[in-house]
């Protein structure tokens, strides 16, 4: 099936029920009405002369437009490309070029962020860019209506065109490790990843998922839209951007049974103010992905927010993304302690990252994912392609892992986060995971700086609860001597408000090692 065709199989089944909810502009549609605005748009895109295998940007914050242009490119066979709402300028130069966008559709501003304004610097430098419609605006209205007055036979002729197997996605990575690389993406790859994460959580027409995770990344868009519509649940949208308290408000108002995020995002909602007058008594399961979940943190969202079946998943944008995911039926040990086993028609190994060899079990090595999953390549960039998908398809993660004797795999750390001191190979994550149970420590991230005498050292970075006097570093030795190996105390702590982030709510620790080598001089 193309997406198209699996959305028209949903829509033939649950018509009448819920299909999309976008909270701040107080509109919703059913499946019935979501498929009859996606199809005006798809005609409405055909009529300016977008075609199959065309590039149509979209550059905007959560909103149901996104959806809609989501599917009604996948219905005609457009190229979408995701781009980051937090971009600027030099960003947006770059993606509209790197992927040659010829029709652009994006909002016209949110908060600081003067998106129409970025576009109108940038456009005399992208040859290749068209057309620009902007949202809400007279060039959108119009194109959703001559789609409706259009002869709806130039939908199914283009229809008729299409293969599962054709691109239809180019998806820019985090860019936590260094520059976004645009992983390009088939119906295939990534419908049957937002499904086969949907069955794992259990998914029916009865679910209602909040999804403030955003869309422009592959947690929205597959793992909360395509999951969503292959088994007729309900997309919920909170706010444009992360918000906690809308997105407490939703979950409550919607009687949502399923909820995303990022560790961080949990982070902030268990520490909204008034959280336990909430009703979240709707919530049975979500997701925890992209970044490492601190066991504390794992165990409050089961108990304080009532998922009891919460899943985690592993996965990176090149592998459509989710590779390995918990199942409802794990113990909550194994739901705190590893990102579960691999996903159905997929295969794992762990390799040493040298010889390229799977290493024995209970042993650290380079991650390594095949199967329908990976992607088709990086957009233009062969010779990256080749570094990261071997001759075999095995998909070269950068991520360390180790697997049990069951098959659950726990991640480590990525091998770029990796801290050598002294020749002894340290991995941030199991200081990180033990900083979290100093009681004045609210969130911490450890990375190497540069040392003369150890080639590297650790540096723990610390935000403090309210009221806790700043860690200093030997009030961190002091808590940490007797509990962790001495190599392993970071030498030097920094206090912040805030860490380096990713839109997506990861932590740039290249960022981090940057300013840290300014801030020692
Ligand atoms: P870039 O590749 O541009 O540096 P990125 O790797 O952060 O950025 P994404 O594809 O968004 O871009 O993220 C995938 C990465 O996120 C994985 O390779 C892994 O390092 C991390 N990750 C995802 N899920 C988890 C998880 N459950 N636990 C730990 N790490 C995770
Ligand atoms: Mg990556």
């Amino acid at each position: 099936d193309t997406i198209g065709d699996n959305l028209d199989r949903t829509v033939a089944a649950h018509g009448d029920r819920d299909a999309l909810v976008d909270r701040s502009a107080g509109r919703r549609w059913t499946y019935r009405e979501l498929a009859a605005d996606v199809d005006a748009l798809a005609l409405g895109l055909l009529d300016l002369g977008i075609t199959k295998g065309d590039r149509v940007g979209i550059w905007s914050p959560n909103r149901a437009e996104w959806t809609l242009t989501q599917y009604a490119t996948a219905k005609i066979g457009a190229i979408l490309v995701n781009i980051n709402p937090a971009y600027r300028s030099h960003e947006l130069r770059f993606v509209l070029n790197q992927s040659g966008v010829r029709l652009l559709i994006a909002a016209a501003s949110f908060k600081t962020s003067d998106y129409a304004a970025m576009i109108d610097e940038v456009r005399p430098e992208c040859a290749g860019l068209e057309h620009v419609v902007l949202l809400g605006g007279d060039a959108w209205t119009s194109l959703l209506d001559k789609g409706k007055q259009a002869d709806r036979a130039s939908l199914e002729r283009a229809r008729a065109e299409l293969s599962a197997d054709d691109p239809i996605n180019i998806q820019y990575t985090s860019g936590t490790t260094g520059f976004p690389k645009g992983a390009t993406l088939s119906h295939h790859n990534i419908l049957n990843n937002g499904f086969f994460v949907g069955e794992l959580c259990g998914y029916t027409e009865a679910d209602r998922i909040c999804i403030p995770v955003p869309f422009y990344h592959c947690f929205g868009m597959v793992m909360g839209n395509l999951a969503a519509t292959s088994h007729g649940a309900c997309m919920v949208i909170p706010a444009p951007a992360f918000d906690p308290k809308a997105t407490l408000d939703a979950v409550q108002a919607e009687r949502c049974t399923s909820l995303y995020g990022v560790p961080t995002m949990f982070i902030a909602e268990l520490a909204e103010e008034g959280f336990d007058s909430y009703d979240l008594g709707s919530l049975r399961t979500g997701i925890m992905a992209g970044s490492p979940c601190p066991v504390e943190v794992m165990k409050q969202v089961i108990e304080r927010m009532g998922m009891a079946e919460v899943a985690i998943c592993y996965g990176m944008t090149e592998t459509s993304p989710v590779s390995t995911q918990t199942r409802a039926d794990d113990s909550v040990e194994r739901r705190v302690s590893t990102v579960g086993r691999v996903g159905p028609h997929l295969e794992v190994k762990v390799v040493d990252p040298e010889t390229g060899l799977t290493v024995p079990r209970g042993t650290p090595g380079e991650l390594c994912t095949r199967g329908y999953s990976v992607m088709l390549g990086y957009w233009e960039q062969p010779d990256k392609t080749a570094e990261a998908i071997d001759a075999a398809r095995w998909m070269h993660t950068g991520d360390l892992a180790i697997m049990d004797d069951d098959g659950y795999l726990n991640i480590t750390g990525r091998i770029k986060d990796m801290v050598i001191r002294g020749g002894e190979n340290l991995y941030p994550r199991e200081i990180e995971e033990f900083l979290y149970t100093h009681p004045d420590i609210l969130d911490a991230q450890v990375i190497g700086v540069p040392d003369t005498r150890y080639g590297e050292e650790l540096m723990a970075w610390v935000r403090m609860r309210e009221g806790a006097e700043p860690l200093t570093a030997e009030s961190l030795r002091e808590f940490c001597t007797g509990k962790l190996a001495h190599q392993k105390i970071p030498r030097y702590v920094h206090v912040v408000d805030d860490f380096p982030m990713t839109v997506t709510g990861k932590v740039r620790k290249v960022e981090m090692r940057e300013a840290a080598i300014t801030l020692l001089g």
